[in-house]
């Protein structure tokens, strides 16, 4: 078979590139100092489109019940259903919309962690955009990542997606329950990330019902 493989972005791009990334990681370190000024813990959910990580976060709120002790930035192109769905949890919500861009980075955390009350706050999630590829390569100051997988993506989603699943500090394989309607193998999946990403947690979670949120919590290292 024959194959073809890029050696990186278009040439002109490299230099855009570079700088962008580098920008966006000197804004990334402001943003960790402005958390750690205020003592709170803040973690990017990143997985794709329908992976569940809005469903993870009420989930994780709803056990937590620190009310508005937790807040969380929800990234999104346009809409706002979101955001609304986090706040019925009673958490600080602000709402990014990204427009045409895919992922979120350092600079849009910054203004709106600027245009937040963060007083009394002791975690910050952040709901990156639905897409499991740059969003990984646009660290924005945060102290943990979780990337968040479903079975529904099918079989393969883990080692297509290595770069995205090595920057995890935590994997969470959502929707278990579908596992067998779906003919989808959660052990190899688990093989798969653990090859790719050893460090990580890999947690097993049904969001819908609660299952695995625990260890969620604990994996993030978050007090209940
Ligand atoms: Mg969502
Ligand atoms: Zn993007």
């Amino acid at each position: 078979m024959k194959i073809i493989k890029s050696r990186g972005p278009e040439i002109f791009d490299i230099e855009l590139e570079k700088d962008l990334l580098a920008k966006n990681r000197s804004l990334a370190k402001e943003n960790r100092k402005r958390f750690d000024r205020s003592n709170i813990l803040t973690i990017d959910i990143m997985g794709s489109i329908g992976s569940g990580k809005t469903t993870l976060i009420k989930a994780v709120l709803k056990r937590l019940g620190m009310g508005e002790k937790v807040a969380v930035i929800a990234g999104d192109l346009t809409t706002t259903i979101d955001a609304e769905r986090i706040e019925s949890e009673g958490a600080r919500v602000i709402q990014v919309n990204t427009g045409k861009e895919c992922h979120l980075d350092a600079h849009l955390i910054q203004q709106a962690v600027k245009r937040m009350r963060l007083d009394g706050v002791k975690i910050l999630f952040i709901e990156n955009v639905g897409n499991l590829i740059c969003p990984g390569e646009f660290p924005l100051g945060a102290h943990k990542r979780l990337v968040v997988t479903s079975v529904t993506e099918g079989p393969y989603t883990i080692v297509k997606h290595p770069y995205i699943f090595k920057e995890a500090d935590v994997i969470v394989l959502n929707k278990i329950d579908l596992a067998k309607p779906m003919k989808v193998n959660i052990s190899q999946l688990e093989k798969d990330a653990r090859k790719i990403n050893p460090q990580a947690a890999f947690i097993r979670t049904n969001a819908q019902s609660g299952t695995g949120i625990q260890k969620v919590i604990n994996g993030l290292g978050l007090k209940t």
